[in-house]
């Protein structure tokens, strides 16, 4: 049994409590790592350290350029163990194999080259000022960066905020989720081995309600970058506000993907499938509603469920597997309980809606299709973070905007038409953070994506996260010569 320790000033220790926890593989339902669990005492060890770190140390004298060129020293290196780095993936949180080898890696190391590429490009203003001043602004990093993330892509939601941070100059504390820590843990070791100064990055893996808690309630963190649920969104907030810190949340959402009946139905089918199916449907943007035109919708249905039916379900690390294990028993039992109240509310289970026990003892779920559901049922309104589609009719575009908009949340949409004016109306109309035109589930490390309403605030991706790791501070230098 592979035993971690966690990583805080460049060294790899053991808690001071002596505390471990253990990470359970969602495919066999075995535990496969043993992880030193952090509590307050680590916490306060790592921020101090980053703390130092940020100010005094290397990485604080260190060029822009050459802070880049250090951060693509690590892609490149990525590049070289993403295989590696894909099964320890797929081991600690169920992605299929050929979805973290072909999909989440590849993303996640676009995503430090991006930002490599950005470190020497912040710049401030030169300010319009009277002939008697000079007045500009410098773009500077906050200082120490607290990062939580989910346990739903580790990898590539812990890059999301490492690299945006680091390539603005900022040192970071990551709290792990606690079902994934592993492939976190793997990822420090890359950027510790190719020469990242000691405190630059700290992970404290361990539970929301101690190792979390502690990290957003310090008063030496300058900002809280979180992604997960809506509700411990709410706790951060909360805690943040008792030392006045800036926070972004990137939280649920309930997503939908709105089929018009001139789209070509076949694209829109599979990247329906794709959308929902994708990772198990434990993907925040998930299209989790999809709203499909009265006069497509029985032939949606028939090719959809089909479509449903034929993925792969099965363990992880086999390339022939389609759609993995859920991340947990919890997520499992919560997945169960939302298809016994979708039926209980009168929503018609046309496939799925069961464990799938053929693929052995992991945390597996057959994919699911409820058609007629409407948007007052809680299957519609909650979001189940699992392979549950609601099918949910409409009648023309107004009522599509109607019903797509009539959510708490507002993370992301898809939209499919072949009617260049209807998809740029429903584009503007769609309160979200993103809209995917004939597309679906698709990201862009150069492309802002966040939340609006109850999906959070702030932007991650594109220059716009670099807005969130950086401050402006404005100078102010006074030409007039004055008699001494
Ligand atoms: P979660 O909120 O339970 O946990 C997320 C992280 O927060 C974990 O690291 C956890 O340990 C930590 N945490 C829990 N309680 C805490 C507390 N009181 N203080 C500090 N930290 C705490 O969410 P989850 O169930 O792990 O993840 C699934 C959720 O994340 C879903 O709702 C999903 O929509 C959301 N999510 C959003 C995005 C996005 O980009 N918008 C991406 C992925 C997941």
């Amino acid at each position: 049994m592979k035993y971690y320790k966690m990583f805080i000033d460049g060294k790899w220790v053991d808690s001071i409590s002596g505390r471990s926890f253990e990470s359970i593989n969602p495919g066999t339902g075995e535990v496969h790592a043993i992880v030193a669990e952090a509590g307050t005492e680590d916490v306060e060890y790592a921020v101090k350290t980053a703390r130092q770190a940020f100010e005094n140390g290397p990485w604080a004298r260190m060029d822009p350029s050459e802070r880049g060129r250090l951060l693509y020293k690590v892609a490149l290196k990525m590049r070289e163990k993403a295989e590696f780095l894909a099964e320890v993936e797929s081991a600690d949180n169920g992605l299929p194999i050929n979805e973290t080898k072909l999909i989440e890696i590849p993303a996640t190391i676009d995503v430090l080259e991006f930002y490599a590429g950005m470190a020497n490009k912040l710049s401030g203003e030169t300010l319009a000022s009277p002939m008697n001043r000079f007045n500009y602004t410098l773009r500077e990093p906050l200082g120490v960066i607290g990062a939580i993330v989910p346990w739903n892509f580790p990898l590539m939601l812990t890059m999301w905020k490492v690299a945006p941070a680091l390539a603005a100059g900022n040192t970071i504390v990551i709290k792990p989720a606690e079902q994934t820590p592993v492939s976190i843990l793997e990822l420090v070791k890359i950027f510790q081995e190719e020469g990242l100064p000691d405190g630059v990055i700290n992970v404290v893996p361990g539970f929301g309600h101690t190792a979390g808690n502690a990290l957003v309630s310090h008063p030496g963190i300058d900002k809280i970058a979180f992604t997960g649920s809506t509700r411990t969104g709410q706790l951060i907030m909360q805690s943040a506000s008792e030392n006045l810190k800036p926070i972004s949340l990137e939280l649920g959402g309930k997503s939908p993907n709105i089929i018009f009946d001139d789209a070509n139905l076949e694209d829109a089918i599979n990247m329906a499938s794709f959308g929902i199916y994708f990772g198990q449907g434990q993907v925040c943007a998930a299209g989790s509603r999809i709203f499909v035109q009265d006069s497509i919708y029985d032939e949606f249905i028939e090719r959809f469920v089909k479509k449903a039916q034929s993925i792969r379900v099965g363990n992880p690390l086999d390339s022939t597997t389609q759609m993995g294990p859920q991340v947990s028993n919890k997520q499992l039992e919560q997945i169960e309980k939302y298809v016994s109240i979708g039926i209980e509310e009168g929503a018609n289970l046309v496939t799925g809606g069961e464990r799938f026990t053929r693929a052995g003892d992991g945390y597996y779920f057959t994919p699911t299709v409820f058609e007629n559901v409407t948007n007052q049922m809680t299957i519609a309104k909650e979001e189940i973070f699992g392979p549950v589609a609601s099918i949910i009719r409409f009648s023309d575009e107004a009522d599509a905007l109607q019903k797509a908009n009539e959510t708490i949340y507002g993370l992301a949409s898809g939209v499919w038409t072949n009617d260049l004016k209807r998809a740029h109306r429903m584009a503007r109309g769609i309160k979200v953070g993103t809209v995917w035109i004939n597309a679906y589930s698709f990201l862009d490390s150069g492309a802002p994506f966040g939340g609006t309403k109850q999906s959070g605030f702030g932007r991650e991706l594109g220059v716009q996260a670099l807005e969130m790791y950086t401050q402006t501070k404005h100078v102010w230098v006074d030409l007039n010569e004055r008699a001494m």
